[in-house]
């Protein structure tokens, strides 16, 4: 009897389960049967696949996230783009960028108390929409990441797909800290543990946390970042374990040279290239360091400014960090920084280490996607070719991540993350910033919405202005 009434039960909660799952499904179906046709006509293609640099007048078609065809037959109901002159390329991937979240409490902290500054994740992604930039990768990722990415990820907001990356320090550092290699890998199961697909490494840790952090990674199939910590002055070569994936600033290595000598370029180029190390040199970063340890006056005259949060603005503007350095000794140590790094550069093309583009957005002078171009710019006068470069913004990027099946060439079945060109990136690159529309994951964006986001961001960016005191915000007051 007892067991009649068990089956009862179960048949009774397996009904209210399959029904939830039946009342679902209308829903689930809805989202999956709208479907959004576009055709981009008599289009350039450059697909990033290096074989084969430029498809002519071709003709490609999207349907919803994915590109269903180049060159095949047209479906009746697509909404035509004519491409007539135009070029289209894969959507740029920025290797280095911290994206904000809500923020706080500053001020006094109360429990149930949830943040005290909000960001609005739309107009924070309608930066990265206008610019092209399709994926981010965050470096030091926190659990409001996976909720935005979320938001997304339901068409909540129209943004780039992002990595995550949980970020490891040592000493007094913020965030996860790791004092001990027991401590480093224990830290590398939590993230883990916590859905993080990579690990950054930052300046505090010491040399055996380092070592066991990285080989802890790799054994759950999660690759390394980082800096490369200041416990390695005087050793560097110690640094390069095995599995450790990329070194995040060309100055993680500058910072190890006294006399920025050609010897000790091509010394650190043999490091990344005989570990398997990969550089992303975030050259628009340290141009930016430069720039403000002089004066805030290039800062001052930036025409993306007001795209960027009225608190961004203020905290640059007033508190700004490296503008606080400014004495002779810092300006020439950070001269030396620019020109160092671009030496550096050219030695790791020379011997064939992969070059990935990343902005370090966030840090002061560094506008979230109007910062790519910079960088994919800077990469050219580095040494690399406008190939090379418009490479390690997309296919290159894409592989380090492990995303190249779906982002970061331009063939059918990938993601729609596209960019339409009014010019050749490949004659000038340059040309990235003549932007006529941007598809992001299958979102059309053309350049008159492009123009009117924009516009109204700053719009509203100036007149919040005078609530957006930094100084005040984070006393609380
Ligand atoms: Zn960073």
């Amino acid at each position: 009897m007892k067991k009649i009434f068990y089956s009862i039960i179960n048949l009774f909660l397996f009904t209210i389960i399959y029904s939830n799952l039946f009342a679902q499904k209308p829903n689930l179906l809805k989202r999956t049967i709208i479907q959004e046709v576009y055709v981009i006509k008599n289009v350039n293609i450059i697909s990033m696949n290096l074989s084969n640099s430029v498809l002519q007048n071709a003709s490609l078609v999207i349907i919803n996230d994915r590109i269903a065809s180049i060159n095949g037959p047209i479906p009746n109901e697509a909404k035509i783009i004519d491409g007539t002159g135009k070029w289209l390329m894969p959507g740029l991937i920025d290797m280095h960028v911290h994206v904000p979240t809500d923020a706080g409490p500053f001020g006094p902290k109360l429990p149930t108390q949830g943040a005290t500054v909000f960001f609005d994740l739309q107009d924070f992604m309608t930066l990265h929409n206008s610019n092209g930039v399709t994926t981010l990768f965050d470096l030091g990722s926190r659990p409001e990441h996976f909720g935005q990415r979320n938001e997304i990820a339901k068409g909540q907001v129209i943004g780039s797909r992002m990595a995550l990356a949980a970020m490891i320090d040592g000493g007094k550092g913020q965030g996860r800290r790791a004092n001990t290699a027991e401590e480093g890998r224990q830290a590398v199961r939590s993230a883990k543990a916590e859905g993080y697909e990579f690990i950054k490494l930052y300046s505090d840790l010491n040399i055996e946390t380092f070592k066991a952090i990285v080989d802890e990674a790799a054994k759950h199939s999660l690759k390394s970042i980082g800096h490369i910590p200041d416990a390695f002055q005087g050793h560097l070569q110690e640094a390069f374990v095995p599995n450790f994936g990329m070194v995040a600033h060309a100055e993680e290595l500058t910072k190890h040279t006294e006399n920025y000598t050609l010897e000790d370029a091509q010394r650190f180029a043999k490091l990344l290239k005989a570990n398997g190390t990969w550089l992303c040199p975030t050259f628009t970063t340290i141009e930016w360091i430069a720039s403000q340890v002089r004066s805030l006056d290039q800062l001052k005259a930036l025409p993306s400014l007001q795209y960027m949060h009225p608190l961004s603005q203020s905290k640059w503007l007033t508190a700004n960090r490296y503008n606080k350095m400014s004495d002779s000794a810092t300006i020439v140590k950070f001269e030396n920084y620019v020109k160092f790094n671009n030496l550096l550069v050219k030695e790791c093309k020379a011997l064939g280490v992969p070059i990935v583009a990343g902005t370090d957005a966030s840090t002061s002078g560094v506008v979230f996607g109007f910062a790519m171009h910079d960088e994919l710019e800077l990469l050219v006068k580095a040494g690399l070719s406008n190939e090379e470069a418009l490479n390690a913004a997309t296919k290159q990027a894409a592989t380090w991540l492990g995303i190249e099946s779906i982002v970061g060439t331009v063939e059918t079945g990938k993601k729609a993350d596209l960019i339409l060109l009014e010019a050749n990136p490949l004659e000038n690159i340059n040309n990235t910033k003549k932007i006529a529309g941007v598809f992001v994951n299958g979102h059309w964006l053309d350049k008159s919405k492009i123009k009117a986001d924009l516009a109204d961001l700053s719009k509203r960016n100036t007149a919040a202005k005078a609530d957006w005191d930094w100084k005040k915000t984070i006393s609380g007051k």
